[in-house]
C-alpha cells in the first residue's frame, strides 16, 4: 500500500492554476523527487501536503487518512515532517539544544520547564545527532557551524518527531557540490534504515539522478512524466521542458 496518495491535487492563485489535477504516490521507505522548471508548482504541492495550503480540489492521503482541510499541527502530529531552517534566535543554542528543544515540542512541555526537561531528553537528542554524524560537536553553538553541518543538524531536528514522511523542499539550495553530495548520501541512509520516506525538491540534476529512487515531473501545474531516473533521463516532455524549445 502506499504510504502517500496524491489524487487529482488541484490549487490556484487568482488566474494561476499554480498545481492542475496530479496524481503520484510514495511507498514507505521511497526517497521520491518532484522535479520541474521554476514556477512549475513544486512548492505549492509540499505546501498543500503539510497543510500550509489548502487544496482547492483532490485528495492527500497518508496511510488512508484524509490530510486536506487538516491543521499543518496535525498533519505534523500525523507523521508527516519537515526541514525547517535554524531561526536565527536559535542559533545561540548548541547543536544538542536545538535539537533537544524539537524533541520537547514533541512533548508539549512549556518552554519554562526547559532546563529540568532538557536534562532527560540529552540522551535522545545525543542518539539523532549520532545518526546525522554531528554527536562529536553537539555542545558547539549553531552559529558557528558549517553550512554543511546545519543542514545535517536541521535534518536530525526533523527527525525528533519520528516522522513517516519527510518533506524537503530544496534541501541543498546554496551548497556546494561535495556538501550536497553528503546531504543526500546520509537523507538515503534515513530512508534506508529507519523507513522513512522522504518527498524532496531538488534543482541540480546530477544530484536528482543520483538520489532519486523515483522522480514526478512538473511543468506549469501538471504531471508531465514520472518514473525512475532513467525513464526520466530519456522522455521527450522532460528534454523538452529543461532543453527545449
Ligand atoms: P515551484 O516551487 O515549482 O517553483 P510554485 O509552487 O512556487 O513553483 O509556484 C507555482 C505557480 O504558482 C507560479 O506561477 C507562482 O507564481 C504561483 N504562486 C505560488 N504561490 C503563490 C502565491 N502565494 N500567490 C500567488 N501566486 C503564487
Ligand atoms: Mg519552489
Amino acid at each position: 500500500m502506499s504510504l502517500l496518495k496524491v489524487e487529482n491535487l488541484g490549487k490556484s492563485f487568482g488566474g494561476v492554476k499554480a498545481v492542475d489535477g496530479i496524481n503520484f504516490e510514495l511507498k514507505a521507505g521511497e526517497l521520491l523527487a518532484l522535479i520541474g522548471p521554476n514556477g512549475a508548482g513544486k512548492s505549492t504541492t509540499f505546501n498543500m501536503v503539510n497543510g500550509q495550503l489548502k487544496a482547492d480540489r483532490g485528495s492527500i492521503t497518508l496511510a488512508g487518512t484524509e490530510l486536506v482541510g487538516l491543521q499543518p499541527r496535525d498533519i505534523w502530529r500525523l507523521g508527516v515532517g519537515r526541514t525547517f531552517q535554524i531561526a536565527a534566535t536559535f542559533s545561540s543554542l548548541t547543536v544538542v539544544e536545538n535539537v533537544q528543544m524539537a524533541l520537547l515540542s514533541q512533548d508539549k512541555k512549556l518552554f519554562s520547564l526547559w532546563s529540568a526537561a532538557a536534562k532527560h531528553r540529552r540522551s535522545d537528542a545525543l542518539d539523532l545527532l549520532d545518526m546525522v554524524g554531528m554527536a562529536s560537536q553537539a555542545d558547539r553553538p549553531c552559529s558557528v557551524l558549517a553550512y554543511g553541518d546545519v543542514k545535517r543538524v536541521e535534518l536530525a531536528i526533523a527527525m525528533a518527531n519520528a516522522p513517516k514522511l519527510l518533506l524537503m523542499d530544496e534541501p541543498t539550495a546554496g551548497m556546494a557540490p561535495k556538501e550536497r553530495n553528503e546531504l543526500m548520501a546520509l537523507t538515503k541512509k534515513l530512508v534506508t534504515e529507519r523507513g522513512v520516506a522522504v518527498l524532496f525538491t531538488e534543482h541540480s540534476m546530477d544530484v536528482v539522478f543520483a538520489y532519486a529512487d523515483r522522480m514526478v515531473v512538473l511543468a506549469r501545474g501538471r504531471l508531465i512524466a514520472e518514473g525512475k531516473p532513467d525513464v526520466i533521463r530519456d522522455h521527450p516532455k522532460v528534454q523538452e521542458v529543461y532543453f527545449g524549445s
